[in-house]
């Protein structure tokens, strides 16, 4: 390719409005436009990119038995009422009426689209096992759409679906998948591990998040430094030894009432009775639908919302308004207590472990000293309520956990036949009844996937592509266009790197040698040649890769076995 008459518009400055580093390089280096918010463009050469992804979660999808086929992104409403999603799906949904007045959606993801195709084709246990897959453009009308194409609003998935007729079958659809996974990102050169995830209502343990490891990452993990555990924070369990549990009667001391005024937070409270977090406890109110409930948890600790979710079956469960608050404790936000409290209360098994600790006194300006269970509150529940924290055990073998940052790039589900039961999905078996069809569902970002190598692999010149995603393997970089030989030695060793197959840009543009390295740098193209008078008058070029600092002399004549060597030492070391 001839950057002179190609299209990559680089930029110095880093726009205002991006606010983590692969957003920054990416519109930098040409790759992408925004046209509003969420909603990109990709250029030229970021679509290269995008293609080199898709190309290889392509072929590692059709190795692992998927096959491809294409659905539609307007979606009906109908199909998303059969399942509940039509309401439960929020204004991530994006909705609307087509000229009949029809009710329609833009697909953020193709569970009920795939499932009502299968209903139709799909009579018997002999069609399964199956895996479609598609690669796709998404809609996903995103509270906070940021960070670039990693979280759009309109975005590129590849998404799949498993249909099997018993469960050995579909355990072993999500294996394939999972390992299918696994080849695609170690492929596509990126550091990342498969976390536990939340399987919310549907129980198990089979959901997976890939994640790439980065600092910036959105998501939260924990792994062990001693066992293979890693887990999403907010799946990772807390495991409870139960050893120092506090005497159920006894040596209490005496219920006490503290004048707190305007502390309202656990650090006001502590501060101001000179205890430490870890001798308070925490009330809060929560609600889902008309149900209201308190939870409990230690001053230093957090709710983990989506376990308590889980533990009562819940779709869903969110912390009551100040109204309801006030309501059910008679007090203002901040001064809640279980003491007294007319609504079922849980606890987190830290509490166990607590005597004599402080909490709100539902009155205003007011706590308790000294308050125990049993003696002072009953609790419903105990259970594993919190967020795992720095300190915790590894809840696999006990050993040490680790807490870091990382981006969701994948995320493998067994559904399950949630979606065959609410939509008919069925198959007959050997004696002809109608049984459900166990589903799985995978997605990958595709365009996340790209963005998350960019946030792995850069330094402060630019973008340093891991190989097999970089727009261009090499870049033939002439120092000085109008010198006869220097531009005929380019262009025939670009003319020779093409007959090799290989993804060559010749920047033949008139311009200072300066801007050209930095542009070099910038889009992160991994090799590098630089043709000049200089040293071609000793019969050499310049070698240089991205992820090094120091370049080479090498003899004209063996340039193109060099490169091609290189390049596959450099595909090899991520296979
Ligand atoms: P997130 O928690 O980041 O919103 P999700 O759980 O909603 O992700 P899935 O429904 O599992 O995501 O979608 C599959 C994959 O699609 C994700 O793993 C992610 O890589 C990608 N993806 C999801 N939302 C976006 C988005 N807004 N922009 C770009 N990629 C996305
Ligand atoms: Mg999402």
């Amino acid at each position: 390719m001839r950057y002179s008459r190609y299209f990559i518009p680089t930029h110095k400055e880093t726009p205002a409005d991006a606010e983590i580093i692969s957003h920054q390089l990416m519109l930098r280096a040409g790759l992408i436009r925004k046209l509003t918010s969420g909603i990109y463009t990709y250029l030229p050469a970021g679509l290269k990119a995008l293609r080199k992804v898709e190309d290889i979660i392509r072929q590692e999808m059709n190795r692992s038995g998927a096959i491809e086929l294409l659905m539609p992104a307007v979606q009906p409403a109908e199909l998303w009422q059969e399942t509940g999603r039509w309401d439960y799906y929020g204004s991530e949904l994006l909705r609307f009426k087509d000229r009949h007045q029809r009710d329609s959606c833009l697909g953020p993801t193709h569970e009920e689209v795939i499932t009502d195709l299968v209903r139709n084709e799909i009579h018997s246990y002999r069609q399964m096992p199956l895996n479609f897959y598609q690669i796709q453009t998404k809609f996903r009308d995103e509270i906070r759409p940021r960070f670039g194409v990693m979280r759009a609003r309109e975005f590129v998935m590849k998404d799949g679906y498993s249909f099997d007729a018993e469960e050995p079958g579909a355990d072993k659809s999500y294996q394939i998948m999972f390992d299918a996974y696994n080849r695609i990102f170690k492929r596509c050169g990126l550091q990342f591990r498969a976390v536990e995830a939340d399987t919310g209502s549907i129980g198990g343990s089979f959901s997976h998040e890939f994640m790439v490891l980065a600092d910036t990452g959105e998501d939260q993990l924990v792994n062990c430094l001693k066992c293979d555990y890693a887990a999403n924070l907010e799946k990772a369990e807390v495991h409870w030894g139960g050893e120092k549990a506090a005497p159920l009667s006894g040596e209490w001391k005496p219920l006490e009432e503290v004048e707190t005024p305007n502390m309202k937070s656990v650090e006001e409270v502590t501060d101001f009775l000179s205890i430490t977090p870890q001798a308070l406890v925490k009330t809060l109110i929560l609600r889902s639908g008309d149900r209201v409930l308190a939870a409990l948890v230690r001053g230093d600790h957090e709710l983990n919302e989506i376990k308590l979710k889980n533990l009562l079956g819940l779709d869903q469960i969110e912390l009551a308004d100040p109204k309801i608050v006030e309501e059910v404790t008679g007090a203002p936000m901040g001064f809640a207590g279980p003491v007294g409290l007319q609504i079922e209360v849980l606890a987190d098994h830290a509490i166990r472990d607590m005597k004599d600790f402080v909490t709100g006194g539902n009155k205003s300006d007011l706590h308790l000293r000294n308050v125990n269970v049993e003696r002072d509150f009953q609790v419903a529940q105990f259970a594993d309520l919190r967020v795992i924290a720095p300190g915790d055990a590894c809840p696999k073998c006990g050993g040490e956990a680790h807490f870091g940052r990382g981006i969701e790039v994948g995320h493998v589900f067994k559904l399950g036949t949630k979606y065959s039961k609410a939509m008919g999905a069925v198959f007959l078996d050997e004696n002809g009844k109608e049984i459900p069809i166990i589903m799985g569902c995978y997605g990958i970002g595709v365009g996340r996937t790209l963005a998350a190598a960019i946030e792995q692999n850069h330094d402060q010149d630019g973008i340093i592509f891991p190989i097999p995603m970089a727009p261009f393997e090499v870049v033939i970089l002439p120092l000085q266009m109008h010198e006869s030989e220097v531009a005929e030695t380019a262009e025939k060793l670009h003319e020779e790197l093409l007959g090799f197959g290989l993804d060559v840009l010749l920047d033949d543009r008139d311009l200072r040698a300066g801007i050209k390295f930095k542009d070099a740098d910038l889009l992160g193209t991994p090799l590098r040649i630089t043709i000049g008078m200089r040293s071609l008058k000793e019969q050499k070029v310049e070698l240089k890769l991205r992820t090094e600092s120091e370049s080479t002399l090498i003899p004209l004549r063996e340039t193109s076995r060099i490169i091609r060597e290189k390049i596959k030492t450099l595909y090899d070391s991520i296979k």
